[in-house]
């Protein structure tokens, strides 16, 4: 493992920061093109522009469209009244089978978007042809250091580039006209397990990067760079370092005062994997911060806490990256309730008084409203039942706790709702100024934790500090119950009123992310395989389109030469998707089809007829003692699961184990589980973790459930 190790990172060039210059023979596109390059005008995007969005609706330049990512569009042309018109425009396949989760951008009628891999595209947004891909060459090996997912969730343009983040870490910047590399940076340390799926954003004429990693021991920040040139601007650590070392500033030192025992040895987590957002007049850039390394505060913090600025949203200058406030939504996170969830700027009237607000409904089921100049909480309500709180004290601006839901104080194993996959995860919602409305991808996965007394950090799989794997025993169930309820709805919700306007429910509970029109519309894709329209006032369900795929990314919308397009990157797969194919894919009939989709009013392209699910291998016989096959079932729910699903059920994207010709034999499951043999899939060897007869204990397990 040691020469494997050394050997990557050599391939990732990891000592140099700034792997590729930007030296060409030309000059570094700096100044707006004059008529001579029209091409490259169509993506010329700067901070002006950026700030006056709604003077030009036909585009959607930014990630949630505008910086305030209220995912709002002024276009009306597809409206409550002729949406039943549309129809297919076009559609263009993409040639990566993991999930999808991107956000396009469109500018002059061309579409930016990413898909699994980091990989970016441009495309003819009238037509559907591929203008250009770009391919990072993420090594696939770096999908063993993520928790969920190889996905990537968008772009983003300014002056003529387009950026994207990479799996392992690297910020690119793109020649938008030609797709060609101009410049790349290491944004994080390559001997660490970080990785980035979330979409780069301009703040100002400056371009902020976030990461991932909180399962995997790091410390989590955000950087700015120069759109430019690559440069790094300033760096804001969400969680404080090893005082040891001196902290970076007075919000370090105070941060640090939050925490007990040695939290720096397991990096603090903390990471912003999501949301940002941007108020140009306030020069303000809005942080979602997530986890702790691990989850249980018990392990993290010993003496308890509340652990700044994990679960937090943290607001600060954009020229200096300089702490400005936060609210943490979560003090003293232990149940993995991140605050990365999507965050929406938005002027709303509050008891007679116009406020510049910024809302939020984390992983942790309330729905927040803070003044977004001062950070002061104005009004927090649940948006699905929960039982690790009761409400939000709004004096005292912090949650009041259930008596057990501090699962990690005892050894007992406690249901809590929400679980880790939250009442609302990543999937963005939308705010629609006509209705006044915020429509929320709404759920509920309750989850039983357990705190793992015999943790220590392992150097493959998830280090939570929450255990899994080991059958529970006596589960305590706090109140309301769940039972083994799963929801998912798409909710419309009175901000002001803090209340809910209406609800649709979901036959599933993972669903995709929101737009909003001022047509009077809500789009969403699902796990039912459709694209769905929905009268933003009422709820009433308008018009749908088939997807052959579950759907998880936001729709968008745009406009070219006066027709309004709707478009959707389809496609299944991330962690609800992957985990959970017990409860989303009983019948395994779920695919990851992973395409483009844009529709029109009066189109009627069909999407041709899907190939047959391929042939299942035959099944082995089952083998092995009893010891053998639940040893084998620890095993497999601790380092497995979370890829190929819970119980060996897959959700549609990922291999299903149970029909795999791999578990025919011992020599070809350990030539794949501890020789890499498919690293080149993203399936690494666990030879670290696992020795010969644990991978036969794990294949025991696999063949046993194959045959049930
Ligand atoms: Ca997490």
């Amino acid at each position: 493992m040691e020469i494997h190790f050394n050997k990557f990172l050599l391939a990732l060039g990891c000592s140099a920061v700034l792997i590729c210059g930007c030296q060409r023979d030309e000059p570094a596109v700096t100044e707006e093109p004059q008529a001579a390059v029209q091409e490259t005008r169509t993506a010329w995007v700067d901070a002006a522009r950026l700030a006056n969005a709604d003077a030009e609706p036909e585009n959607w330049m930014a990630h949630g469209r505008t910086t305030s990512e209220q995912r709002f569009s002024p276009l009306d042309q597809v409206n409550d009244s002729n949406v039943t018109k549309l129809g297919l425009a076009w559609y263009t396949d993409l040639d990566t089978t993991r999930g999808q989760e991107a956000t396009p951008i469109v500018i002059g009628g061309v579409m930016y978007s990413t898909s699994a891999w980091s990989k970016v595209q441009a495309v003819d947004a009238k037509t559907g042809q591929m203008l250009w891909q770009y391919d990072p060459e993420v090594p696939k090996s770096w999908s063993v250091r993520v928790c969920c997912g190889v996905q990537n969730r968008g772009a983003a343009v300014w002056k003529g580039k387009v950026y994207a983040g990479t799996l392992d870490g690297r910020l690119i910047a793109l020649n938008a006209q030609t797709g060609e590399l101009l410049w790349e940076v290491s944004t994080t340390d390559k001997a660490q397990s970080y990785s980035i799926t979330g979409a780069p954003r301009m703040a100002g004429d400056r371009i902020i990067i976030g990461n991932g990693g909180a399962e995997y021991g790091v410390r989590g920040y955000v950087s700015a760079y120069d759109p430019d040139s690559g440069e790094q601007l300033w760096r804001f650590y969400t969680v404080p370092g090893n005082p040891a070392d001196g902290h970076e500033d007075a919000t370090q030192r105070r941060a640090a005062s939050t925490w007990t025992g040695e939290w720096w040895t397991q990096g603090g987590g903390g990471t912003a994997w999501d949301s940002f957002a941007y108020d140009p007049e306030l020069n303000l850039v809005y942080i979602g911060t997530g986890n702790g390394s691990p989850w249980s505060r018990a392990i993290r913090s010993p003496g308890g806490g509340d652990n700044l600025f994990l679960a937090s949203i943290v607001a600060v200058h954009a020229d200096t990256g300089i702490y400005a406030w936060h609210y943490q939504t979560t003090p003293g996170d232990t149940w993995d309730y991140t605050a990365v969830q999507h965050m929406i700027l938005a002027e709303l009237e509050i008891d007679g008084v116009e406020r510049k607000v910024i809302m939020q409904a984390p992983k942790n089921g309330f729905f927040y409203v803070l003044d977004r100049k001062t950070g002061k909480l104005l009004s927090a309500e649940n948006i699905m039942p929960v039982n690790w709180a009761t409400h939000i004290d709004l004096e005292t601006g912090r949650p009041v706790e259930t008596d057990d839901a501090r699962y990690d104080e005892t050894l007992a194993a406690k249901k809590i709702s929400p679980g880790p996959g939250g009442a609302h995860n990543w999937q963005p919602m939308a705010y629609n100024r006509d209705t006044g409305l915020v429509y929320i991808p709404a759920k509920q996965e309750p989850s039983v934790y357990k705190l793992d007394d015999s943790y220590e950090i392992k150097p493959l799989g998830m280090n939570l500090g929450v255990n899994f794997w080991d059958p529970p025993g006596e589960i305590i169930e706090l109140a309301p119950e769940f039972g083994a309820e799963f929801q998912g709805s798409l909710l419309a919700w009175d901000p002001v009123a803090q209340k809910e306007v209406w609800r649709v429910p979901h036959t599933a509970f993972e669903n995709g992310g929101v737009l909003t029109t001022a047509g009077n519309l809500v789009f969403q894709g699902n796990a039912d395989e459709e694209i769905v329209a929905y009268n933003a006032e009422t709820g009433a369900r308008l018009w749908s389109a088939p997807t052959q795929t579950g759907v998880l990314a936001p729709p968008i919308t745009y406009s070219i030469d006066g027709e309004q397009y709707i478009a959707v990157v389809a496609g299944w797969g991330a962690v609800s998707a992957n985990f959970l194919g017990l409860v989303l894919n009983p019948d395994g009939d779920k695919r990851n089809v992973s395409r483009i989709l844009a529709y029109k009013i009066g189109s009627d392209i069909e999407l041709p007829p899907l190939p047959d699910l391929p042939a299942r291998a035959p099944l082995t016989a089952d083998f092995g003692t009893e010891a053998q096959v639940n040893a084998g079932a620890g095993l497999y729910t601790r380092y497995c699961a979370i890829c190929h699903g819970a119980e060996v059920i897959s959700g549609g994207a990922m291999p299903d184990l149970r029909h795999s010709a791999m578990t025919a034999s011992a020599e070809a499951f350990q030539s794949v589980v501890l020789d890499g043999a498919l690293e080149d899939r993203g399936m690494v060897s666990f030879a670290e973790v696992f020795d010969q007869q644990d991978a036969e204990a794990v294949r025991a397990f696999v063949v046993r459930r194959a045959n049930q």
